[in-house]
């Protein structure tokens, strides 16, 4: 197993120098296989990168075509007998197309939305709070008066599209019963900046980490969590690469996953029994790149009468829900054919629920059942921790 992306090691020069074109990665590529296209696949991308820089090939659209047209999911990184890190020659490419003008418009767009609203919608950012609307009390972390112990990072899906709100909603009742005093940003919260970095836009993508890490000290906590792996991913190992040493000193950054498996150990998350067969969805962002994949697990095994079915492939083999890379924005009609194959896998386990850790893999997986006429019921862990709880009637 690879460990967790960080700086890299080496330059993507150096990586694509060590590819021996065994072909073995092409057949982990979701995009490879639904295209079986060459020139889409890791090995053909490593070849373009190559190509690139021996001065055979120009970079130009088509060239771009083939590096934006991929989920950054890194199961080719996982699986190269050569220890490739794949995701430094990608990154590197996407950097050089965005300095030279080539990024393609949909993303020229959404980079430009975000540098304007400081979220990925582009709605006013103060609306960030809209999923707050309909509780039945005020959360207390919109009142934080003084030091709190957790600043909660919710991230622009999360905020800002309905269909997700019940995450947030979800993780605020778990920590207020758990009496955890935290604190929401509300619209000091801007986007992680994971979708600029993953478009080539380092520099744009270090202007938010600033503006969001001051935002979580101006609060006082020494702990941040998030619902959103990308985001998770993001602060821990994107934003020490792009910030000055010392500027995250004393905050530390957590994932839902691990607060709720460190409650459940502790015995302060007590649930009732759920006599139902579940299975767990690896996403990239939190499994292959930040390597973490008990946690969720430890929670849902301590659910009584709940079954937990792994599928085909899972832990650092996980599928890409689609939802990755930015490819929904640049390619939405091919992202939208990926996430087939993971569906049949979890009704081949057997399973009636899967259970993410993202929003934005439950978005693509519901989606896409939803399309295919799959009965199968899609729910984030706070969902399902939430609904658990002793005391919770019903949904
Ligand atoms: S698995 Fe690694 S060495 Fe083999 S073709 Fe792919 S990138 Fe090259
Ligand atoms: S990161 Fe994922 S989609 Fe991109 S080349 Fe590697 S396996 Fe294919």
């Amino acid at each position: 197993m690879n460990q967790p992306t960080t700086a890299p090691q080496r330059s993507a020069e150096e990586e694509a120098l060590h590819c021996i074109r065994c072909g073995k990665c092409l057949s982990v590529c979701p995009i490879y296989r639904e295209t079986l296209i060459e020139t889409l696949s890791p090995r053909g991308r490593v070849a373009l990168y190559r190509a690139t820089g021996e001065g055979d090939l120009k970079i130009g659209e088509v060239y771009a075509d083939k590096f934006y047209t991929c989920l950054m999911c890194e199961a080719c990184r996982e699986t190269c007998p050569s220890g490739v890190a794949l995701d430094a020659i990608l990154n590197r490419a996407r950097a050089d197309l965005a300095h030279s003008g080539l990024l393609p418009p949909s993303l020229r767009r959404l980079s430009e939305t975000i540098v304007a609203a400081g979220n990925i919608s582009g709605e006013e950012n103060e609306q960030r709070l809209g999923w707050t609307a309909n509780l039945e009390a005020r959360p207390i972390g919109l009142d934080h008066a003084s030091r709190a112990e957790v600043a909660y990072f919710v991230g622009c899906v999360s905020s800002l599209f309905p269909a997700s709100y019940s995450i947030p909603q979800s993780l605020v009742e778990i920590l207020e019963k758990a009496g955890l005093n935290y604190a929401l940003l509300g619209g000091d919260e801007r986007c992680c900046g994971y979708p600029l970095f993953l478009n080539g836009e380092a520099e744009r993508a270090m202007e938010l980490a600033r503006h969001n890490v001051a935002a979580v000290r101006a609060t006082g906590a020494s702990r941040v969590v998030m619902t959103c792996p990308s985001c998770y991913h993001m602060w821990k190992y994107i934003y020490p690469q792009l910030l000055d040493d010392g500027e995250l000193d004393g905050l530390e950054i957590l994932h839902e996953t691990e607060i709720l498996a460190a409650m459940a150990r502790e015995g302060r998350l007590r649930f009732k029994p759920w006599p139902v067969t579940v299975t767990y969805h690896d996403s990239c962002d939190l499994g292959r790149k930040s390597g973490i994949y008990e946690p969720p697990r430890e929670v849902l095994r301590a659910i009584p009468e709940l079954e937990l079915v792994e599928m085909a492939d899972h832990h650092e083999n996980s599928l890409c829900c689609g939802g990755g890379g930015n490819l929904e924005t640049y390619n939405r009609e091919l992202a939208q054919a990926l996430p087939r194959r993971r569906l049949q896998q979890a009704q081949d386990a057997g399973a009636g629920y899967i259970v993410v850790s993202c929003q934005q893999c439950k978005r693509t997986l519901a989606g896409a059942a939803r399309r295919e006429r799959v009965r199968l019921r899609v729910m984030d862990l706070a969902e399902v921790v939430a609904r658990q709880l002793e005391g919770e009637s019903d949904a």
